[in-house]
């Protein structure tokens, strides 16, 4: 999400003429588009924009912006702690950010823009340069309403809001025309993507936005089959070879779900179910609204109906209260469903949320120590089911030249495997068949038939 956005940043600064350069030394302006998802995460930013004050010092027209979770999150404090910031613009200001940077350019005044509360998905115009032209993202739920314990999200990117179909369509028909092959959908939880179709006259009408603020309630049923008719509908889009998706939320992934994968052909064999603990009791303090159980009906149900479907997860560890039995249940849990891969995190309290007043009770070391453990585990997973497709045959899309290696392409199979294999005849966006002649944990490598 965070990638897209930065992509919509810098094509909205080229339409009004700025130009993206690599080195800080030349820079007009720097920004830095945050996340606060993990303290991690904003830890390194304190640490790069605090870098900046020698440069700042040194020129007097360099202007310092931060955008993005971590402006919303800490509005005007930023100004405190980092004083050589002029700029602070969250991420449901984001759109404004070309007006806002020509008020900073016209006065020596610090700009502060955190005043929405939510982001008006209409405007995510055709205005993204994309950094491969084979692959892309394309954004179609906005926000999150589902308030898992742990998670800052729908504090900084406000609530759950849908993009027309018919605006997701047109973007996708564009991307086609300019030679993409394969869509990324995101959403923090794509499966409860709601329909709603723009009409021009409408534009400036906030009522015709739907808001959806309920937690999951017993009209999901409905909320699902939108996102699958929208995959019935992308699925129809001529040129458009691969789509996929991320992430669905567990509570809301479902047969139908499943069915769409297996019987629609551009969809992609791959789901992205983030388990975050096999624990039921830890999962009930993290509002998750599943339990162990539930999650590994839906992996039965998903592997019966999809052949060959891979699956990742995410997986915090260390959250408060958890006890080595807590633990042992996501180990038993892991080697049970047996992912394809796996984010693994460990947890870190963010301010706002529910999860921040219970106490931070598990040790860093130990923190650390269930981390490797997880690690570990999934990259023996992830080596034994590489090691199983040595000799077969995968679809892979030609996406890049091999940077490491120029007489090579890197590409991916349908299920989301790093294939490389040497150059050929064919040309970047082609779908080629590949024999896989060996493997790694991360990567398969093998030759075009
Ligand atoms: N909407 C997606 C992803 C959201 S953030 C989902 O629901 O899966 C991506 C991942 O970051 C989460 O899946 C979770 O594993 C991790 N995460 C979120 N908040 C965290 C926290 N406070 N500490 C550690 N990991 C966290
Ligand atoms: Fe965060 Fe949960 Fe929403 Fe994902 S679904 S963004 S983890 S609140």
């Amino acid at each position: 999400m965070n990638a897209h956005d930065s992509e919509i940043i810098a094509g909205m600064l080229r339409q009004r003429g700025y130009k993206i350069i690599d080195s800080l030394d030349n820079a007009d302006i720097v920004l830095f588009n945050t996340c606060s998802v993990r303290q991690h995460a904003e830890a390194r930013v304190w640490g790069k924009v605090g870098e900046l004050k020698k440069l700042k010092a040194q020129s007097a027209k360099l202007k310092i912006g931060i955008i993005g979770c971590m402006a919303q999150n800490y509005k005007e404090k930023i100004f405190e702690r980092l004083p050589h910031v002029d700029l602070v613009c969250g991420a449901t200001n984001m759109y404004d950010l070309p007006d806002l940077l020509k008020n900073l350019n016209n006065s020596d005044k610090k700009v502060l823009a955190v005043n929405k509360s939510q982001r008006d998905p209409r405007k995510k115009i055709d205005i993204s340069k994309r950094e491969n032209s084979v692959k892309a993202f394309v954004s179609i739920v906005e926000g999150c309403d589902n308030y898992c314990s742990y998670c800052i999200v729908p504090y900084v990117r406000g609530p759950e809001v849908s993009r027309p179909v018919n605006v997701i369509v047109d973007e996708i028909k564009r991307l086609v025309d300019d030679g993409v092959k394969e869509v990324m959908l995101l959403g923090q939880n794509v499966n409860s993507y709601k329909s709603t179709v723009d009409s021009p006259q409408l534009t400036d009408n906030k009522k015709q936005f739907t808001v959806y603020s309920s937690q999951f309630t017993g009209d999901s049923k409905n909320k699902k089959n939108d996102f699958v008719k929208l995959l019935e509908k992308l699925n129809k889009i001529e040129g458009l070879e691969r789509i996929r998706f991320m992430t669905s939320h567990p509570k809301d992934a479902d047969e139908d779900l499943f069915k769409a994968i297996s019987g629609l052909p551009r969809v992609c064999e791959h789901l992205h179910l983030p388990v975050q603990s096999g624990s039921s009791r830890i999962l009930g303090l993290m509002n998750r609204g599943y339990t162990r159980e539930d999650y590994f009906k839906k992996i039965e149900s998903l592997k019966k109906t999809v052949k060959d479907c891979a699956i990742t997860t995410d997986i915090i560890v260390g959250f408060p209260t958890e006890t080595e039995k807590d633990f042992n249940e996501t180990i038993k849990l892991m080697k049970e469903v047996e992912f394809d891969s796996a984010f693994i995190f460990k947890y870190s309290p963010r301010n706002r949320t529910k999860a921040a007043l219970l106490k931070d009770d598990v040790e860093y070391e130990i923190k650390q120590e269930r981390n490797q453990i997880l690690l570990q585990l999934q990259g023996d997973i992830s080596k034994k089911k590489n090691e199983a497709l040595v000799g077969r045959t995968l679809e892979v899309l030609i996406e890049d030249v091999n940077k490491k290696n120029k007489a090579e392409f890197v590409g991916h199979s349908r299920q989301d495997k790093l294939v490389i294999f040497k150059k050929n005849k064919h040309s970047l966006g082609k779908l080629v068949n590949v024999r896989i002649s060996s493997s790694t944990n991360h990567t398969l490598i093998g030759e075009t038939e």
